[in-house]
């Protein structure tokens, strides 16, 4: 009963001249089938345009990270509750990207995605999982955790709104996919997990995405797991050949 989710990460790609006909690609095709839910988060420069060019369609719209204040003396940073205002659906919060190259806590983490909440945007909580934390003995503890601290302090209502991504570190942008199986493995466990944190129904509901090196060629094998309910996907996802094909594969 959870609905898939196709979600394209550009990340910090397309020039701004890309932004429509990348879209005048995609968004008549998206209306043809409806059984899966569609979003691209983008570089906030590109948001409004994309919310205008989107305006009609059943595409929604993500930001790439948000900060935990509504506003403030905050230079550069983007305010959860403008992204709300402009009709924004989404947020990724704590990517792996930020997290390694942008210093983001997870009591940051945690705080951007009360934030979000709060401005009624729907948070993609973000885990990760480095190989030397997938080589140890018990290397779902990593993420496990970020789950919690993430969570920390959110209610089981507030949890509706919340989705789940897990990209293990060493899969994102290396070509090196995880198995279909370890993906399943460790999203099972992330759902045991919030029936601990929260109860069973909260678990069932919730969706959880899997991400790194998603292809056309893989993408089927992750979405066709019990507890893998879409893709989160970066490169593969710049071409929007191939973001069709991969939303095709989901419905
Ligand atoms: P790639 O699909 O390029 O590995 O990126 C994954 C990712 O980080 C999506 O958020």
């Amino acid at each position: 009963v959870r609905r898939p989710l196709v979600l394209a990460n550009w990340k910090m790609n397309m020039a701004p001249d890309q932004v429509k006909p990348y879209l005048a690609t995609v968004l008549p095709e998206v209306e043809k089938d409806e059984a899966a839910d569609v979003a691209i988060a983008a570089q906030d420069l590109y948001l409004p345009e994309m919310l205008s060019l989107t305006a009609s369609s059943r595409l929604m719209l993500s930001a790439e990270n948000a900060h935990w204040t509504d506003d403030g003396a905050y230079t550069g940073e983007t305010s959860p509750k403008a992204l709300a205002a402009l009709g924004v659906d989404y947020v990724l919060i704590g990517h792996f990207e930020r997290r390694k190259l942008f210093n983001e806590t997870d009591e940051r983490v945690n705080l951007k995605t009360k934030a979000a909440l709060k401005n009624g945007l729907k948070p993609i909580v973000d885990l990760d999982e480095d190989l030397s934390a997938y080589a140890s003995a018990d290397p779902k503890t990593v993420v496990l955790k970020q789950l919690a601290l993430a969570l920390d302090g959110i209610s089981e209502t507030a949890m509706k709104n919340v989705v789940i991504a897990y990209e293990p570190t060493w899969a994102i942008g290396s070509g090196e996919a995880a198995s279909a199986e370890q993906a399943e493995k460790s999203a099972a466990l992330i759902r045991a997990s919030l029936a601990n944190l929260y109860s069973p129904a909260l678990a069932e509901q919730t969706r959880i995405l899997y991400g790194g090196s998603v292809t056309t060629k893989n993408a089927a094998d992750f979405l066709s797991q019990e507890d893998i309910d879409g893709i989160l996907v970066g490169k593969a996802a710049l071409d929007p050949k191939q973001f069709l094909e991969l939303i095709d594969i989901a419905q």
